[in-house]
C-alpha cells in the first residue's frame, strides 16, 4: 500500500500528461509559457478570486504574500504551533517576530479564542505591532474564516491563508485560497494538487498586490519589461513543464479525485469511529484530505499502532513530531511563544497520519483498519 500513490495517478493520467509534457519540449518555451498563465486563468476561477500568480514553491508563495504586505522587523505575525515548518520560516525570513498560538484539538487549526488573546498580550506588552495571522488549512481543512475574520476585524490584521495542505476545501461551498487577503498554496508533488516537481501559487482579488507580486516574481520588473528593474524581487517562477502537468491534474481533481479522496474518509469515519478518535470535519466545512489524521490515547499506543502497521506494509507518517516552538532553529531566534501550547505539544505524542489518497480502495483501507481494530482491543485486554 501506498502512502499517497502517486505512481498509480500517473498511470491513468499517462497519455495525457505525456502529450502535455512533448508538447511544451516541441514549443521549448520552458519559461513563461502560455501554459502558465491559462493554468493561473482556471485556478483563479475555480477559487473563486480575481487573481492567481504562480511561483517557484508554497514557501516562496509564504515569503511573497509577506513581502506584499510590507512585513519587516518590529511587526509580530501570529502563526498556528502545530503546522509545516515553512510557515514559521517565511515569518522570521521577513525579519518580523513569530508568534506561535495553540491550536485547537479537534480541528488541528489555529484556536481562535488564544489568537485572540495572543493579540492582546503582544498589544499590552507594546515591542512589536501586531500586523497578520497567518492561518493554516492543516491536512485539507479550513481554518475557522468566521471567527478569524472578526478578530482580523477587530485588530485590524490582514489574513495570509497557508492553504498548501488546503487547495479544494471550502466553506458552505466558498473554497479554500479566497480567505485570506493574500492566500497562498503548495504544488509539491504529496499536496492535495501536486506537480512533477516544486510549485507553488498566490491568490488575490487586490489588483495592486497582484500587480506587487507579479512584479516580485521576476526581480522586481516593471510590468512586462524585464530589463527595468523598479524593487527588490525574487526569481521564483513555475516552469511551463509543471503547468502543462498541472492543467491535466486540475482537471482531474475537479472531475472526481476530490470526490474520490472524501469518499476514502468516509470510509475511514465509518470503520474506525468506535476505535480511535477521528478527524473532525465541522458543519459546513469540506476537506480536501491532504492527511486523514487520528488520534491514539497516548504516545506508547502511537508508536505501537505505528510499528504493527508498518509490519504488514501499511505506511503511516506522524505530522507533526515537534511543535513549531520545540524546533532547534527557534531556539536563538527572537520568537513569543503564546502562553498556552498545550495541546500542539499534545498532539505531537498522539496523532498518526494514515495513508489516503484518491485511488485507495475500498478494500486497501479495510486492511488497515482491521490491524488497527485489532491492535488496540488487544492492548485493551
Ligand atoms: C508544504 C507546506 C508549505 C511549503 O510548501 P513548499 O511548496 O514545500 O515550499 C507551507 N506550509 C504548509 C502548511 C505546508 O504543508
Amino acid at each position: 500500500m501506498q502512502f499517497k500513490d502517486l505512481k498509480k495517478q500517473y498511470q491513468i493520467l499517462k497519455k495525457d500528461i505525456d502529450n502535455a509534457i512533448s508538447f511544451v519540449l516541441d514549443k521549448s518555451n520552458y519559461i513563461s509559457g502560455r501554459q502558465v498563465v491559462e493554468l493561473e486563468n482556471s485556478l483563479a476561477e475555480y477559487v473563486g478570486v480575481k487573481h492567481c500568480i504562480t511561483c517557484g514553491n508554497g514557501t516562496d508563495a509564504l515569503t511573497m504574500a509577506l513581502m506584499v504586505l510590507g512585513i519587516k522587523k518590529g511587526d509580530a505575525v501570529f502563526v498556528p504551533n502545530f503546522t509545516f515548518f515553512a510557515t514559521a520560516e517565511a515569518v522570521s525570513f521577513s525579519r518580523a517576530t513569530p508568534i506561535f498560538v495553540d491550536v485547537d484539538e479537534d480541528t488541528f487549526n489555529i484556536d481562535s479564542q488564544k489568537l485572540e488573546m495572543a493579540i492582546e498580550d503582544t498589544l499590552s506588552e507594546g515591542r512589536l505591532i501586531p500586523k497578520v495571522i497567518i492561518s493554516v488549512d492543516l491536512f485539507g481543512l479550513p481554518a475557522d474564516y468566521i471567527k478569524i475574520r472578526k478578530i482580523a476585524n477587530k485588530y485590524n490584521l490582514k489574513i495570509v491563508e497557508d492553504a498548501a495542505q488546503g487547495f479544494g476545501g471550502s466553506i458552505n461551498s466558498k473554497r479554500a485560497c479566497c480567505f485570506g487577503d493574500i492566500s497562498t498554496t503548495s504544488f509539491f508533488p504529496a499536496k492535495p494538487l501536486g506537480c512533477y516537481g516544486d510549485g507553488g501559487a498566490v491568490f488575490t482579488d487586490n489588483d495592486d498586490y497582484a500587480d506587487y507580486l507579479r512584479s516580485i516574481r521576476v526581480h522586481g520588473k516593471n510590468g512586462s519589461d524585464l530589463y527595468d528593474n523598479i524593487r527588490l524581487g525574487m526569481n521564483s517562477r513555475l516552469d511551463t513543464i509543471q503547468a502543462a502537468i498541472l492543467q491535466v491534474k486540475l482537471k482531474a481533481f475537479i472531475d472526481y479525485e476530490l470526490k474520490a479522496v472524501n469518499r476514502v474518509a468516509k470510509w475511514y469515519d465509518q470503520r474506525l469511529k468506535n476505535i480511535v478518535d477521528i478527524p473532525t470535519v465541522p458543519q459546513g466545512f469540506y476537506s480536501s484530505w491532504a492527511q486523514y489524521t487520528v488520534k491514539l490515547k497516548n504516545k506508547e499506543q502511537r508508536d505501537e499502532l505505528k510499528k504493527n502497521l508498518k509490519t504488514a506494509d501499511i505506511p503511516t507518517m506522524i505530522y507533526y513530531p515537534k511543535t513549531i516552538s520545540d524546533q532547534t532553529a527557534y531556539k536563538d531566534l527572537d520568537v513569543i511563544t503564546a502562553r498556552d501550547l498545550s495541546i500542539s505539544k499534545k498532539l505531537c505524542e498522539v496523532v498518526l497520519s494514515l495513508p489516503i489518497h484518491p485511488y485507495l480502495t475500498e478494500e486497501d483501507v479495510e486492511v488497515g483498519c482491521a490491524i488497527i481494530e485489532n491492535r488496540l482491543l488487544c492492548s485493551i485486554l
